[in-house]
């Protein structure tokens, strides 16, 4: 069953229209790639499905229309998002950081510590002495802790050291394998998101112009809308 749909959505940013007709479909326990070239609108889709910004079409998040709520309603329904860029409140410790995003559910400062030793090591420290790496873990931390249906990742990795990346991967994979969260998935590394996608979308001009499973995505698509 799909906990999201959407389809024909379109969106702007003023008058420069940056969606045209996206359409895609996230199931329970799915994991699935939104890819394209720099540009082509894949944040602007989160954003939209988030109520971050206004757009037209169909947006359903387990059968409701997402259109019909008001954004607080919405990202409580259980859309978690680790946003590109790491944000989170620098004054507040790790802990602090963690519990102000709590939500009942299997996510708590215990299983997050689990997935993410590292923060747990460092629950006492501000936020704003985390390196990068460690900070982009502390906000999929805070994602978590809201307990969401659906966990979207926008590209949870990028500029982060080799290590750090491999550490996040690895949750993803756990987060998979163990809970079967639905996710739904940017990042610029088409090698690991191969691996752990069952299905992809692939964004062309802020048009979908391709979805299928992942074992399906041949080398011409890839070079023409990917670019690799
Ligand atoms: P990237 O991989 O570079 O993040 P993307 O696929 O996520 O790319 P978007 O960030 O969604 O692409 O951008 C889609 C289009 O909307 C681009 O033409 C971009 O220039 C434009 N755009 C994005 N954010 C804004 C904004 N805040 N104001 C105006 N135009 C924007």
């Amino acid at each position: 069953m799909s906990i999201l749909r959407v389809q024909g959505l379109s969106a702007s940013y003023g008058t420069a229209r940056a969606l045209f007709n996206v359409s895609l479909e996230v199931a329970e326990g799915e994991v699935v790639a939104l890819m394209g070239r720099n540009g082509m609108g894949k944040t602007t889709t989160v954003k939209a499905i988030c109520r971050m910004i206004g757009s037209q079409g169909q947006l359903q998040f387990d059968n409701q229309d997402l259109h019909a709520l008001p954004s607080h309603r919405a990202a409580r329904l259980g859309l978690g998002l680790v946003p590109e860029g790491r944000r989170c409140f620098r004054d507040l410790s790790v802990r602090e950081n963690l519990l102000a995003a709590a939500r009942p559910g299997h996510w708590t400062l215990k299983t997050v510590g689990q997935l993410f030793p590292r923060l747990e090591e460092r629950h006492s420290q501000y936020a704003a002495s985390l390196s990068g790496g460690e900070q982009q873990m502390l906000a999929f931390g805070r994602a978590l802790m809201t307990n969401p249906r659906l966990l979207i990742l926008d590209e949870a990795t990028e500029g982060l050291a080799p290590l750090i990346r491999q550490e996040i991967w690895a949750a993803i994979k756990r987060l998979k394998a163990e809970t079967g969260l639905a996710i739904l998935l940017i990042d610029k590394s088409l090698k690991e998101i191969t691996q752990i996608s069952d299905r992809g979308v692939i964004l062309n001009r802020g048009s979908t112009v391709w979805d299928g499973a992942m074992s399906e995505l041949g080398p011409d698509i890839s070079e023409q809308y990917i670019g690799v």
